[in-house]
């Protein structure tokens, strides 16, 4: 009888325990969909263990690698220009569509600086170890979609090989790469031609991102113009091409930026990335082909009709 009683009391209490979560599920679905989600800081760094965690499922797995570097940049702008301009950019685009963002990183290729004082330019071998490394850790941490804003010209070789490169062997996770910096039109009307190196544009950007840093007043205290000094055709390529046109490693004028110019470039920096980060987001084709690749490749003869 105690038993039958105990029995009948707990499987009343089950039954309105049952009852009242289905009947209070959709309130309770309500009551977390009205409260916004807690802000979370997009910096890896910034995170605790735990909010670290919940920054990789509210990105679907989508983290940026803002891509730096540190090399001089004209007689007026500091070493880090192409880091703190492609942080700018990245962490704001991030704030507007939610990515986890890696620290700062700045072990690209710049060898062609080397003759300049403050460059940092690893050995070929460390770049690429270094950058797999970094990636293959990204993604044990679950970031299986990784975004490399690049900022910095140096590496326009570099990220497309480390990418291409990434079919050697199995990974989990898909690299992708974002190499634009500057729109090709509109914005207020530029003034110089040449402009490839801390110089209209990279000046302007940094009047936005880093006035503080920017010494618009030193601009011209060295030539940033083309020498022109290496006679063969420009489908040739050789790399000291660099140096032969711009040996103070400066090319453009930076005298003559403005923060308007800025404003429009760094605005369509960040809009083009936010845009990326959507792609990327949306991308369910990439590593599923990759994963149907690499299977593949272990047993090529029998995928021959
Ligand atoms: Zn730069």
């Amino acid at each position: 009888m105690l038993m039958m009683t105990r029995f009948l009391k707990s499987s009343f209490v089950d039954t309105l325990l049952a009852l009242s979560v289905v009947l209070g599920l959709p309130q309770f679905l309500h009551a977390q969909a009205a409260v916004p989600a807690a802000k979370l800081s997009v910096h890896w760094e910034e995170l605790t263990a735990s909010d670290f965690r919940e920054g990789i499922h509210r990105s679907q797995g989508t983290c940026l690698l803002p891509f730096g570097i540190l090399e001089k940049h004209g007689p007026h702008l500091p070493l880090g220009t192409d880091l703190l301009d492609v942080r700018y950019a990245a962490l704001h685009a991030a704030d507007q569509e939610y990515a986890v963002v890696f620290p700062e990183y700045y072990f690209g290729q710049i060898a062609e600086a080397k003759h300049e004082p403050g460059t940092i330019a690893y050995s070929r071998t460390m770049q690429l170890a270094l950058l797999q490394e970094t990636t293959d850790e990204m993604a044990r941490n679950g970031c299986k979609k990784i975004l490399i804003v690049n900022g910095h010209g140096g590496n326009d070789s570099l990220l497309p090989f480390f990418a291409q490169t990434q079919l050697d062997k199995p990974h989990d996770y898909v690299v992708y790469v974002f190499d634009e910096r500057t729109p090709r039109e509109g914005g207020p009307a530029k003034k110089t031609k040449i402009d490839m190196h801390a110089g209209e544009s990279e000046t302007s950007k940094m009047m936005v991102s880093r006035p503080d840093t920017v010494h618009l007043d030193r601009a011209t205290n060295e030539s940033g113009a083309d020498q022109a000094r290496q006679k063969i055709p420009s489908d040739v390529y050789t790399g000291i091409w660099w140096y032969t046109r711009f040996p103070n490693h400066y090319s453009g004028d930076g005298s003559v930026a403005t923060k308007e110019l800025g404003e429009f470039q760094m605005k369509w920096w960040i809009d083009s990335v936010v845009k990326a980060i959507r792609v990327v987001k949306a991308d369910d084709v990439s590593l599923k082909l990759q994963n149907e690749f690499y299977e593949k490749s272990t047993h090529p003869l029998d995928t021959q009709p």
